[in-house]
């Protein structure tokens, strides 16, 4: 069993006290998955690494994808090979470094005519030997009847046939927190609500950051030798307050998610769906809830909620309703909750938002400073070697001695390998250990927390109070929550339910029911008076009312919620 590892409020306090008082070789501005992955491979070279999160980890792109580690059969037709395979080869990577954030899911690409069925077939053979695809992941041809067999809810009118191949599912929250957690296991020092504001300069290199912990309010000066802009979205402004004469690189467009509920869409694995553009989207069925996306606009703000326009739902269900025969046809009524994140992608001018390149890009100022911008949550471990490769030379031209490497970089997370490859085996290991523990729990969370929840079964098992629901309907518990506090330095009831556990995204009540509970329980571990616990509440009320109102196409005048949560 491991060993609890304490990240908590108290972490973040001591991290911070540090972070004012040392130099480090790497600051890293930025905790999504590019930040998160940055300061894991600094500090398993021996660097010492601080990560500043000017809100809570994951909650710019990385909590907004569609949770696919994937080898990039996109990107097959679009002819970039190189990209293709080294997704390929990195679907594996985090595979190895966490199996329950990398789990095998069927996917399932309806064609509608002889030509498609020859070009598909060519192009998963290509993808196959490109991404050396093992025999068991391998593409099947499925006929018509045969994908009518796996799928009975795709129209069947136009369809001709399908290919089936596996790609990987995975939390994107989960895994930038899991990544975080295993760099400080390694001797980083992250902390959340923490924003870099400004630059210091020596000689016109940059040397360190004013930092603003947001809990306190108070501003500090946090020093390094290499400052890495991991800002996602906000590269540029970031970069601009070090370089303030330079002309922005980054393109940013918006990616929509539509949740409904499975029980309406009724799939089983997978589906990509043929949009009224001819782009692939997707249908995800995860649990209670089947998410639908995702589009891409361009976008020209930087916002936390990039809000949803009636006109991506439009986009979304329209793909569905093509696709699937659903009695009667879904409508924004149908939305159990709605997300938007931005890709952080560089420019290239006359090129439509889906031909941007994915590809990740660094990008070295004069000052030094050292950013980086595109790139996907599947290739996070080698776009880190590469910056900290960056980082490594910057520090030889310093003259700083190259410490010994701590770890290497496809070594697992934290415990994480400890599910072993069959993830629902290990889940059933535990549930055969505790008979009387409701498998529902057992379930939840080892997709969650994959090997850490033998430890909270295990305290459970010892303290049924740990137990207790919140909400007899969900498997939500006391215990849960202690865990994201202790170990995953939650610190607001929204890093709780939307980050940690999911619950906005995945539970048809978007976590309704149990933050009245989980709110209580936070409060007594992090000190909440009852006005902050009440406070929290409505921040959590107005964040669910976000995910189900959409606004007008011209994105001036809000419009009321389609889809009330609490009608679920
Ligand atoms: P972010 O996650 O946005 O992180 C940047 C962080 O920097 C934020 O948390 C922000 O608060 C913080 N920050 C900003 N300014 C400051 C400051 N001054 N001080 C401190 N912190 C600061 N990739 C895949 O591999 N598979 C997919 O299925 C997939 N689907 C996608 C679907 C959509 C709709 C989108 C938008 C992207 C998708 N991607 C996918 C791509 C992937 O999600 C992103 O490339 C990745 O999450 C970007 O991570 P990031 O760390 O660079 O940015």
């Amino acid at each position: 069993m491991l060993r609890p590892v304490e990240f908590s409020h108290r972490t973040r306090a001591a991290n911070l006290r540090e972070l004012a008082a040392r130099r480090f070789d790497v600051v890293v501005i930025g905790g999504g998955i590019t930040g998160a992955g940055v300061a894991r491979d600094a500090a398993l070279r021996g660097l010492s690494v601080a990560l500043l999160e000017r809100r809570d980890f994951a909650c710019g792109t990385s909590s907004r994808s569609s949770k696919l580690i994937h080898g990039g059969l996109r990107y097959l037709q679009q002819g970039d090979v190189g990209l293709v395979r080294e997704a390929a080869t990195e679907r594996y990577a985090v595979r190895k470094l966490a199996p329950h954030l990398a789990r095998p899911v069927q996917m399932l690409f309806p064609i509608y005519s002889r030509a498609s069925y020859a070009k598909m077939s060519a192009g998963l053979w290509t993808y196959d030997k490109l991404a050396s695809i093992p025999d068991v992941e391998r593409h099947r041809m499925l006929s018509r009847d045969e994908a009518l067999t796996l799928e009975p809810r795709l129209r069947a009118d136009k369809l001709y046939a399908a290919g089936l191949y596996t790609e990987y599912l995975t939390d994107d929250a989960r895994l930038v927190i899991e990544v975080i957690k295993a760099a400080a296991a390694l001797g980083a020092l992250p902390a959340n609500y923490c924003e870099a504001e400004d630059f210091l300069f020596d000689n016109a290199r940059a040397v360190g950051v004013v930092a603003r912990d947001h809990v306190s309010g108070d501003a500090f000066e946090v020093r390094g030798r290499v400052l890495i802009n991991a800002a996602g979205p906000w590269v540029d402004a970031v970069r601009l307050r070090g370089e303030p004469g330079d002309a922005p690189r980054l393109q940013l467009t918006k990616g929509v998610h539509l949740g409904v509920r499975t029980a309406r869409i009724g799939l089983s694995r997978i589906v990509v769906m043929n949009a009224r553009d001819k782009r692939g989207v997707f249908a995800i069925p995860r649990g209670a809830v089947t998410y639908l996306g995702t589009t891409d606009t361009f976008y020209d703000r930087v916002e936390d909620y990039p809000r949803v326009t009636l006109d991506d739902v439009h986009y979304l269900l329209d793909a569905a309703n093509r696709t699937f025969a659903v009695e009667p046809a879904l409508t924004a009524a149908d939305v159990v909750n709605a997300w938007a994140g931005l890709r952080p992608l560089l420019a290239q001018a006359g090129k439509a938002p889906s031909e941007l390149s994915r590809k990740d890009e660094v990008m070295v100022a004069p000052s030094g400073l050292v950013s980086v911008a595109g790139g996907k949550l599947t290739t996070f471990r080698r776009m880190a070697e590469r910056v900290v490769d960056l980082a490594a030379e910057q520090l030889a031209a310093q003259g700083a001695a190259a410490p010994a490497r701590r770890g290497a970089s496809h070594a697992e997370l934290l415990g994480s390998s400890g599910t072993g490859d069959d993830v629902p085996a290990f889940a059933a290991s535990l549930r055969e250990r505790w008979p009387l523990l409701a498998g529902d729990l057992i379930e939840r969370l080892v997709t969650l927390y994959g090997s850490h929840a033998e430890r909270i079964v295990d305290g459970i098992a010892a303290d049924p109070l740990l137990g207790e629901r919140f909400d007899p309907a969900l498997p939500v518990t006391r215990a849960e929550v202690e865990y994201g506090v202790r170990e995953e330095m939650a610190m607001t009831l929204e890093d709780f339910i939307e980050r940690r556990s999911r619950l906005l995204l995945w539970d048809l009540q978007l976590g309704g029911s149990v933050a009245v509970g989980v709110a209580a329980t936070m409060g007594r571990l992090l000190g909440w008076d009852d006005t902050r616990v009440r406070d929290e509440l409505a921040r959590h009320r107005t964040l669910a009312e976000h995910l189900t109102t959409f606004v007008a196409d011209d994105d001036t005048a809000p419009t009321p919620g389609v889809a009330q949560a609490a009608d679920a």
